[in-house]
C-alpha cells in the first residue's frame, strides 16, 4: 500500500477541513452568502499580507499575478530593474521582455542572494527605472533575499518595489506595509494551503499611480476593473468560488494559529531539515537558506533525478528536483504550509532509505536524530 506525502514547494498539502469546505455543493457568486465569504477572505488576506493595501485576487497560477503586475504598472519602453538569482527571478525578466519593457538585469549567481550594495548602485544609476522586481524566497535555489533592506533603499525613490512572495507568504515574515513593499504577489498552492488556481496582487497607492499611466493593453487582469469591484466586495468576473471558500477556511486556520506562531513553526521545521541533511554529510545549496524550502546538493556519484524519482514512485514521497541548470544536482524539501514535525521526519526517513539504496554511505538514522534534537529544543523553550 502506498501513501502519498507531498513535500514539494508547491503544490503543498491541503488540510482536511479545507478540502471538506471545497467539497460542498457550489453556491452562486452574486449572493449575500458568497459576498460574506469573500469579504471575510479579503479581510483575512490583509492580515496574512500584513497590509492595508488592496489585494486583487485572480483565477490564475502565481505567474498570472506576475503578468498582471507587469501589464498594469509598465508600458513598452519603460525601464525596469530585474533581480535575477534563479528561475523565478528570470521570469520577471521574461515577462518584461514579452511586453517590450527595457530591462536592467542584476544577475546573481544561483545559490546566493543579491548584495544590497549592488542594488543600491543600480538604483542610483537608473533613477528613471519605474519598477524594481525582486523575489523574496527564490524557490528554485532555496535562497531568501533581504527584502526589507531592498525596500529601505527603494522607499524614498520614485521607483516601485515589486516582490514575488509566492512561496514565502504564509511561511516567512513579510511586513508589506511596515517595510514599504509596494506590490506583493502570491499564489494559492504554497503557504496558503489550498490547491493551485488563485493569484494575488497587493498594490500600494504609490504603485497605483503607475497603473493610472500604464498604456499596456489589458482586460481580465486590469487592476482598475478589479478595484472597482473590490470596493463593493465584489469581483469583476466569476471568481473561482470553490477556491475562495477553501481559502477562507485556510486563512481562518492561519489567524487562529497567529502569524507569529506560523513563522516560528516554519523556522523550526527548516532548522530541523537543515540539521537533518547536514548530519548525513549533505551540503545546503543556498548560502542564505529560506525557511520554506531546503535546497540540498546531491552528493557526488548519485543521480539526483533518480533519487527524486525513487522517493516518489517507490515510496510516495514527493520532493522537488532541481530546475534548469540545477537538474539532477539538487533536490528541494519543502517546509511550507500545512506541515509539522512529522512531515519533515518522513522526508528525512525516506531520503535515508533511498540514499542508502543508491550506495551513499552514512549511519542510518542520523538525519532523523538531528531533526528530532532540533524539535526537542523548540518544545523545551
Ligand atoms: C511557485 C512560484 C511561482 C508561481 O508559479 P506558478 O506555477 O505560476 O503558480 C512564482 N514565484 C515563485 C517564487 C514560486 O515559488
Amino acid at each position: 500500500m502506498k501513501k502519498n506525502f507531498i513535500l514539494a514547494p508547491g503544490p503543498t498539502p491541503v488540510p482536511q477541513n479545507v478540502l471538506l469546505a471545497m467539497a460542498q455543493p457550489i453556491i452562486h457568486h452574486r449572493t449575500p452568502q458568497f459576498k460574506e465569504i469573500f469579504k471575510q477572505m479579503n479581510e483575512n488576506l490583509k492580515y496574512v499580507f500584513q497590509t492595508k493595501n488592496d489585494i486583487f485576487t485572480f483565477a490564475a497560477s502565481g505567474t498570472g499575478a506576475m503578468e498582471a503586475v507587469v501589464v498594469n504598472l509598465l508600458s513598452a519602453k519603460d525601464k525596469a530593474i530585474c533581480i535575477q538569482s534563479g528561475k523565478f527571478g528570470e521570469r520577471w525578466t521574461e515577462l518584461c521582455k514579452a511586453y517590450c519593457v527595457d530591462t536592467v538585469i542584476i544577475d546573481v549567481e544561483w545559490g546566493k542572494a543579491v548584495e544590497i550594495a549592488r542594488v543600491k548602485e543600480v538604483l542610483e544609476k537608473h533613477k528613471d527605472a519605474k519598477v524594481i522586481f525582486s523575489t523574496y524566497c527564490e524557490t528554485s535555489t532555496g535562497v531568501v533575499t533581504d527584502i526589507k533592506a531592498i525596500a529601505d533603499l527603494v522607499k524614498d525613490t520614485d521607483t516601485v518595489l515589486v516582490t514575488d512572495a509566492v512561496s514565502a507568504l504564509g511561511g516567512m515574515d513579510l511586513q508589506t506595509d511596515n517595510w514599504n513593499i509596494d506590490v506583493v504577489v502570491a499564489g494559492s498552492q504554497k503557504g496558503l494551503m489550498i490547491p493551485p488556481g488563485l493569484a494575488f496582487c497587493a498594490v500600494s497607492s504609490k504603485a497605483q499611480k503607475l497603473v493610472e499611466v500604464s498604456k499596456t493593453s489589458r482586460y481580465y487582469f486590469d487592476f482598475c476593473l478589479a478595484k472597482k469591484a473590490l470596493d463593493k466586495s465584489d469581483t469583476a468576473f466569476t471568481p473561482a468560488i470553490g477556491l475562495c471558500i477553501g481559502l477562507n477556511e485556510a486563512l481562518k486556520m492561519i489567524k487562529q494559529e497567529t502569524l507569529e506562531k506560523v513563522f516560528q513553526r516554519h523556522s523550526c521545521l527548516a532548522k530541523a531539515a537543515r540539521a537533518g541533511v547536514e548530519a548525513i554529510g549533505l551540503k545546503l545549496f543556498a548560502e542564505t537558506p529560506a525557511d520554506v524550502v531546503t535546497a540540498v546538493c546531491v552528493p557526488e556519484g548519485i543521480d539526483g533525478a533518480e533519487l527524486v524519482k525513487i522517493m516518489r514512485d517507490d515510496y510516495g514521497v514527493t520532493v522537488a528536483g532541481g530546475q534548469a541548470e540545477l537538474k539532477g544536482k539538487i533536490f528541494r524539501l519543502a517546509q511550507l504550509g500545512y506541515m509539522n514535525e512529522f512531515d519533515i521526519l518522513t522526508g528525512l526517513n525516506c531520503l535515508e532509505i533511498v540514499l542508502t539504496k543508491l550506495g551513499y554511505k552514512f549511519s542510518l538514522g542520523k538525519s532523523v536524530a538531528a531533526a528530532e534534537a532540533v524539535f526537542l529544543t523548540y518544545t523545551q523553550t
